[in-house]
């Protein structure tokens, strides 16, 4: 019998466990809540003979067999499959103010920063899922919602835009970029942003308690990409139809390989393709050592 040890990195249950409701997970008639949905998972895995490990792999040589993967603890792992699932992060705006600001109103995570904005005004940046789920999110918290989007039509998807345009907190600035985030005090935090239309390059101020930056992911390879085939957009490559790599026997599932769907439901489909390819590869090279042995 396979038994994996699932080693869990900095934010065990990935973006699942700074997601609020999922809907379009199978299986479940009602929403199910993020964190609730990667504590079943764990279970079940655990149930089934995964062990799972609380640490963070800093180094990973994959130029050796078995592959060699060293933790923040000291511990090494040796390994003769790897799956990577290492997922993707918040991308941010690249500005210093955002910097500046970080953690005393500016964030990319309206569930688990909401809470402070409670009756207060907040802008959410972008255009896509995430953006407009984060903003119906606050609408439940803060008293107004200004959603800024660079371009005149979102991205996200047709429901999510109807309950979006539906909600009387929530007001959409269209063909705008954040220019600068602004604030000051002591406390230091956010009192307003600035915005560039994206027409006409004019500039114009509105006042904010909190920024959610909200413009998408950029998939973590930082371990791996010297070592394995990237495709142009920075995530990696698999075969066609296959979670393999371009090194035999590691595999990659979910949003880490995923730049189209980037779904609960299809990274936990390419986590199923990749456990049983690694499984085919593990029998494949037992078969093949076993002669060896026997020659
Ligand atoms: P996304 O779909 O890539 O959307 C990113 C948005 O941010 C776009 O609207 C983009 O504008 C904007 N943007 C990007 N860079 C920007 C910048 N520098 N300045 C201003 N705006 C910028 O990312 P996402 O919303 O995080 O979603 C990622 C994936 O996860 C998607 O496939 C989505 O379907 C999925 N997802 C699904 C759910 C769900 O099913 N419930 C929830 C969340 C996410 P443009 O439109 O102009 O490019």
């Amino acid at each position: 019998m396979i038994e994996p040890t699932l080693v869990a990195g900095i934010q065990p249950g990935g973006q699942l466990t700074i997601t609020t409701d999922v809907e379009n997970y199978p299986g479940f008639a009602d929403p199910v809540m993020g964190p609730w949905l990667m504590e079943q998972m764990q279970k079940q895995a655990e149930n089934v003979g995964t062990k799972l490990v609380y640490d963070t792999i800093v180094k990973a040589d994959l130029s050796q067999r078995p592959f060699r993967l060293e933790a923040d603890s000291g511990t090494v792992f040796t390994a003769d499959t790897l799956v990577i699932a290492t997922g993707a992060q918040a991308r941010w705006l690249g500005l210093p103010s955002e910097q500046d600001y970080m953690g005393a109103g500016v964030s990319a995570c309206a569930t688990c920063d909401g809470f402070f904005y409670r009756n207060r005004e907040v802008v959410v940046v972008g255009g896509g899922n995430t953006a407009v789920e984060e903003a119906l999110y606050l609408a439940n918290l803060a008293s107004k919602v200004t959603l800024v989007h660079r371009r005149d039509s979102l991205r996200a998807e047709k429901i999510l835009q109807d309950r979006l345009f539906r909600n009387p907190k929530i007001e959409v600035v269209w063909d705008h970029q954040v220019d600068e985030i602004l604030g000051g005090g002591e406390p230091k935090g956010v009192t307003g942003v600035r915005l560039k239309n994206t027409g006409n390059g004019e500039l114009r101020e509105i006042s904010t308690d909190g920024v959610f930056i909200a413009i998408g992911h950029a998939p973590s390879v930082e371990l791996f990409k010297d070592q394995l085939t990237l495709k142009p957009n920075g995530y990696l490559e698999t075969a066609p139809d296959s979670t393999k790599t371009s090194i035999p026997g590691v595999f990659a599932a979910g949003d880490v390989t995923d730049d189209i769907y980037r779904q609960a439901v299809t990274a936990a489909g390419m986590g199923c393709m990749a456990a049983l390819e690694a499984e085919k590869f593990l029998a494949e090279h037992e078969t093949a050592s076993t002669r060896q042995a026997a020659e």
